[in-house]
């Protein structure tokens, strides 16, 4: 199988993919077409363990990796997360599950992809027969970062070096990523906000200039950013798998539809979901879940995606902050009948006017598999508190948005009786001051009261990895302009 650029001629395979990040042409890569697969295949996978699954669905990407390496990998990355399974399904209602995909490591979903892409890019560098030290740059709104520096730590022959911006994640986040171990890693704030932060590592990975002085240091770039097909490999898994759940559990008919609801900032999970279905798995509609930065929402509905005189705003759903959603492009790609000139050109109407605009025909395809909605802070607030004093189910902010447009949708689609899986992607541990806030109306200062509140509450265990953060020293406190990124990167290579 080969990887094609969303904007251009580029054809790749899936270790060059992997291990290159983004196209030359500064397109995104995406697979020449989609695996399929059959009923057969699905019932076989029934009785799979998640690390089982996972490894099939990826090898239906990665045809040259070795199949048995690939299995190890995922049993060795999903046998980091607490509990048997590492993604599992919760029923909360009649029809409606929760996906929980915060037992990773770092209590946020991004640890489905994280603890196993260095595997993928390691694998891939080695078939590849690249000699050079790879250097991972990273723009984070806050879980990237943490996922990303926990499973490259002290990873053979890579680098990796994460930028946050500066006031733009919640301060579990901050401390999680300062006080990083490991030989390899390099964590430096920007002051700006989480689209100022990924616009400074795109022109990174954009410049030749800055590529040539990297090499003279024996260096090249690769991304954990969800841009990367590595990232959003792994994440296709978990929604075959929550179909499993329900198919294995009785909840649902071979062939019957079901129904899913993300949170959404960089468009990366959705678009796992949507990939997913793409292979042949029977879902119906996609619920893309945005907080207050709407952008989104208005470019489902009207088909016009316009960052231009759009304000930022900082929610308490921090890693859905993101007004450029880079993984847009490949459903638009998609959209436009896999038309790379089309999708170019409107990637550069997008970078040099702050807009552009799909055709109606395009735009009534996207809503046939998409609905699209918002919640604002007080709307997410409800909507935890709601949940939890309904059925004593603790939510984390980002999940908490998530609920409150199913919720919308269940309201303005009474017709629509296929089930609903929300999928949740951070434990309410991670955010522990907005969550407290939200169950109680109380405010705490320091986040490890809340921590301690949250637990008396809901009685829900409290993650190990974030219990200890208290007592580790800080090793990172750097902020710099947006400007001295690459200044940044190359002190750190020295
Ligand atoms: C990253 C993240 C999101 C958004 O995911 P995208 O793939 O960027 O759409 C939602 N919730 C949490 C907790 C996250 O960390």
């Amino acid at each position: 199988m080969y990887f094609i650029s969303t904007r251009g001629n580029e054809k790749v395979t899936a270790a060059q993919a992997i291990v290159q990040g983004l196209a030359k042409d500064g397109g995104l890569f995406v697979p020449e077409r989609f695996p399929q697969v059959t009923k057969e295949e699905l019932d076989a996978m029934i009785p799979m363990s998640y690390a089982e699954r996972a490894c099939f669905v990826l090898s239906k990407y990665l045809e040259e990796y070795d199949k048995a390496g690939l299995l190890a990998a995922c049993e060795k990355a999903y046998s980091k997360f607490e509990g048997k399974d590492a993604a599992p399904l919760v029923r909360l209602d009649e029809g409606v599950y929760m996906l929980e995909l915060f037992h990773g490591p770092t209590c946020a979903f991004k640890d489905m992809a994280l603890t196993l892409l260095p595997y993928l890019l390691r694998a891939g560098s080695d078939m590849l027969g690249v000699k050079e030290q790879i250097l991972i740059l990273v723009a984070t709104s806050g879980d990237t970062g943490k996922a990303a520096l926990e499973g490259f730590r002290d990873a053979e022959g890579i680098k990796i070096m994460v930028f946050y911006p500066d006031d733009g994640v919640s301060k579990m986040q901050k401390l999680q990523m300062c006080t990083q171990e490991g030989g390899n890693v390099n964590v430096v704030a920007v002051k700006g906000n989480f689209d100022d932060c990924q616009t400074a590592v795109k022109k990174i990975f954009a410049s030749e200039e800055c590529k040539a002085q990297l090499k003279e240091k024996n260096t090249i770039l690769s991304s954990a950013n969800s841009i990367n097909f590595g990232r959003l490999a792994p994440q296709i898994a978990y929604y075959f798998s929550a179909y499993l759940d329900l198919l294995s559990s009785d909840q649902i008919q071979p062939g019957e539809e079901v129904n899913f609801t993300v949170p959404t900032g960089n468009f990366g999970n959705i678009l796992a979901a949507y990939y997913a279905k793409r292979m042949g798995l029977p879902v119906g509609k996609l619920v893309c879940a945005s907080n207050r930065n709407n952008v989104l929402t208005d470019f489902i509905r009207s088909g016009k995606y316009k960052t231009e005189g759009r304000a930022f705003h900082k929610t308490m759903s921090p890693s859905m902050d993101i007004l450029i959603s880079s993984n847009l492009e490949r459903l638009v790609f998609e959209l436009s009948g896999r038309n790379a000139a089309l999708t170019a050109e409107r990637m550069r109407d997008l970078s040099q006017k702050g807009c552009y605009e799909i055709s109606e025909e395009e735009r009534q395809a996207m809503q046939k598999e998409f609905f699209a909605g918002y919640a604002t802070e007080d709307q997410t607030v409800e909507c935890i508190y709601d949940l939890f004093t309904e059925i004593g189910y603790p939510m984390d902010t980002h999940t908490g948005v998530a609920m409150s447009v199913a919720r919308d949708y269940f309201e303005k689609e009474k017709d629509d009786k296929r089930n609903m899986v929300i999928v949740s992607t951070a434990s309410p541990y991670k955010f522990p001051q907005d969550v407290l806030y939200a169950l109680t109306g109380n405010d705490v200062k320091d986040s490890f009261k809340g921590v301690k509140r949250i637990n008396a509450l809901t009685a829900m265990a409290i993650p190990a990895s974030l219990a200890g953060l208290r007592d580790k020293p800080v090793r990172f406190r750097k902020s710099v302009p947006v400007a001295d990124a690459f200044k940044e990167v190359l002190k750190f290579l020295e």
